[in-house]
């Protein structure tokens, strides 16, 4: 029987429409805006200056210390500005906007289709390359690769499992990688297994309405002792880092505790494909895959686009906008990501960037929200929460700002998975005052 997670969770329609349409590769956009600050920790410090000419590959920004990631060209040409952009929800960010000339690649770059799966570096080198080559955690978070992948003091890992789950409804992008990349996906798991220990054993958790990528990866992993499939049954948010760890080995990760702490690390299939690239092509993570899509099934695609090409020009590209600017009918909302843990775009200029998984698009009738009645007093937003909060009191406290009560109640616990606000009857936007709350209260400690 397929294995899930142990508490809470929903069952949203899957609605996966682009799960058959191959990965195609994105025209390289005229002009991209590359931010410095697309991972998780510092943002990279700009190397390179308005009139300077680069090349796809080459290094354009520094880290800002270990947790942070380089960031590199995606495309060649001159760098037209260094500056702060808007960036998809229009927030200022330090930008290099380059202006596309050619498609020149660094030297060293082995751009040949051929798969390399015998692996020759030690995994002092593999470490190495992940860190110099800006691999970031590209299941959402883009949370450094090398600084997951460093030990801690006292916390030996037995565990890495590789995260192919995608429950975020209509996202394919992970899913058609395996199809198509499996190989690759693996070979990068087995680079990242090594760097954790040759006693690690690797894990691989699909949600089992992905068949096919299961039946892959059974494949080419029959024979590897140190690696095995883990079937899962469909359950949001099981893509989530403690959800997965519950759902595949039966451990909870304590409050406040991390992941690692329970033995297990997680990383996911795009995040081991990027470590493939860098560590057997010597590319930089200057690509993804994502999924364009919606739900009257007009829109169906799954592009790997160089980082920083402005959405609008995928949205363009993919049929979604009229002449003069606006999208077109029936659409009124893009989100960025999964519908359930994305967030609404409110800059069609604004870029994509390494982590982006996804644009989803909705029409007026699916984004119009019924107006919140009164709680009722269900429970059925305790029943669904998968970290065992009390949406409806931490909604509650939110309101009233009361910071010392949040934190009583374990509000930095919430993953902002929405499952309490999708199950709500009342339909009271607890996430979003959750979500208000955590951030005021982070601010305040910052300060
Ligand atoms: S958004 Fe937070 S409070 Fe709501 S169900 Fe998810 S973890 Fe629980
Ligand atoms: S689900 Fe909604 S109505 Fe039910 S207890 Fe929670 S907040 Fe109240």
């Amino acid at each position: 029987m397929s294995k899930t997670f142990s508490i809470g969770g929903i069952h949203p329609r899957d609605n996966k429409f682009s799960k058959d349409k191959p990965i195609e590769n994105f025209p390289i956009p005229k002009r991209v805006f590359i931010s410095m600050n697309q991972h998780l920790g510092m943002p990279a410090v700009p190397v390179v200056k308005k009139g300077d000419s680069v090349k796809v590959g080459q290094l354009i920004a520094e880290p800002a210390g270990f947790v942070s990631a380089p960031v590199h060209a995606s495309v060649s040409g001159i760098v037209a500005d260094v500056a702060p952009y808007p960036d998809f929800i229009g927030k200022k960010v330090l930008t290099v906007v380059i202006d596309t000339e050619g498609d020149q690649w660094l030297e060293g770059i082995d751009r040949s289709p051929q798969i390399r799966s015998e692996i020759t570096d030690t995994p002092q080198e593999i470490f190495k390359k992940i860190s110099a080559l800006g691999i970031v955690g590209l299941g959402g978070a883009a949370f450094p690769t090398h600084v997951k992948l460093t030990p801690l003091e006292g916390m030996k890992p037995e565990y890495l499992i590789l995260n192919g789950a995608e429950c975020e409804p209509y996202l394919t992008s992970d899913y058609r990688l395996i199809l198509e990349h499996g190989q690759e996906v693996l070979t990068g798991g087995e680079m990242m297994r090594r760097v954790l220990g040759n006693d690690v054993m690797g894990i691989i958790g699909i949600e089992n309405n992905k068949p096919k990528a299961i039946a892959v990866m059974k494949k080419l992993t029959s024979g590897f002792l140190q690696w095995k499939v883990v079937p899962l049954k469909k359950r949001y948010p099981q893509g989530g880092e403690k959800q997965l760890i519950d759902a595949v080995l039966g451990r909870k990760v304590p409050s406040f505790a991390l992941p690692v702490s329970t033995g297990a690390i997680v990383q996911n299939v795009g995040t081991a494909f990027a470590v493939y690239e860098a560590v057997q092509k010597n590319k930089p993570l200057i690509s993804n895959v994502l999924t364009v899509t919606c739900s009257d099934l007009s829109i169906q695609k799954n592009y790997r686009f160089r980082n920083g090409t402005p959405i609008r020009e995928i949205l363009t590209a993919a049929g979604a906008m009229e002449k003069d600017g606006t999208l077109s009918a029936p659409f009124a909302k893009v989100v960025n990501g999964g519908p359930m843990m994305g967030k609404s775009v409110a800059n069609l200029d604004g870029p994509v960037m390494k982590s982006t998984s996804g644009l989803v698009l909705f029409t007026e009738e699916e984004t119009k929200r019924k107006e919140p009645g009164e709680c009722i007093r269900c429970s059925k937003c305790f029943q669904a929460c998968p970290m065992r909060l009390q949406p409806y009191l931490l909604y509650q406290l939110a309101l009233a700002g009361n910071t010392e009560e949040l934190e009583a109640n374990r509000v930095f616990d919430c993953i902002e998975c929405g499952c309490c606000l999708y199950s709500c009857p009342a339909y009271l936007p607890l996430l979003d005052q959750i979500r208000l709350a955590k951030n005021v209260s982070l601010k305040n400690k910052r300060k």
